[in-house]
């Protein structure tokens, strides 16, 4: 996934009308719906090549999505998708996510999706997972009351970390499986991630759980 170097990225992100670059997100905190329209604002964390949130966009006109990528070479291929689809309600960032803060004012976002995150497998890189204590104290106050935050992996020890960092950082989880494709309730709804295709094809299980701040 890690497309690293490809030779002007960040020079065609900073130019398209369709993303923003970290530089610039003063402008925009507090200040999205404002600016894009939309009724409720989702973030994905860690998007890839972008298949998932854009096609939340596409089922859902009424909301704002704003899709998060650290990599200027991975962000450029969202970037081409969108530059020939052009979702009215879809901004794709380049940012690292330890900057969310720089980015969304207190209660701007309702809801967030992390699909498929780095699992940093070393002890000492614990930290890092966007799952962690950590990341999830700085998600919490830009999160409206009911946000959701919805996590999915192929990963068992990223799922379990996640669940135990949850309970331990007095989230409320609302739900969790162990193999999401099996059940159907949860699918109707479902969209695939890039990866989560490429590990559900391989017969990996895939682990979801939902959780909300517990106020
Ligand atoms: N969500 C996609 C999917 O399910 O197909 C991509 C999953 S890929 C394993 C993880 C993505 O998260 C990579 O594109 C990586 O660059 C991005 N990422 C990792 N750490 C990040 C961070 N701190 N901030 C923003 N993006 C990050």
């Amino acid at each position: 996934m890690r497309l690293r170097n490809i030779k002007g990225s960040r020079e065609t992100i900073a130019a398209s009308p369709f993303a923003v670059c970290e530089e610039a997100l003063a402008a925009y905190k507090g200040r999205w719906r404002a600016r894009f329209g939309g009724r409720r604002l989702f973030v994905e964390i860690g998007m890839g090549k972008g298949r998932f949130i854009m096609e939340l966009a596409r089922r859902n006109p009424q909301d704002l999505f704003i899709g998060i990528e650290k990599y200027s070479s991975v962000l450029l291929r969202a970037i081409q998708k969108q530059e020939a689809e052009q979702l009215p309600n879809l901004v794709l960032v380049r940012m690292d996510a330890e900057k969310i803060g720089d980015a969304f004012a207190e209660g701007e976002i309702d809801g967030i999706y992390l699909n498929f995150s780095d699992p940093w497998p070393k002890d000492r890189h614990a930290h890092r997972r966007l799952t962690s204590g950590r990341f999830l104290e700085r998600y919490r106050p830009l999160l409206a009351g009911d946000a959701v935050v919805e996590f999915k992996t192929d990963n068992g020890a990223l799922f379990q970390f996640s669940l135990e960092q949850i309970a331990e950082s007095g989230w409320k989880l609302l739900y969790s499986t162990e193999d999401l494709h099996r059940d159907a309730r949860l699918m109707e709804q479902n969209i695939m991630t890039e990866y989560e295709e490429k590990f559900s094809s391989l017969g990996h299980p895939i682990y979801k759980c939902a959780f909300t701040k517990d106020v």
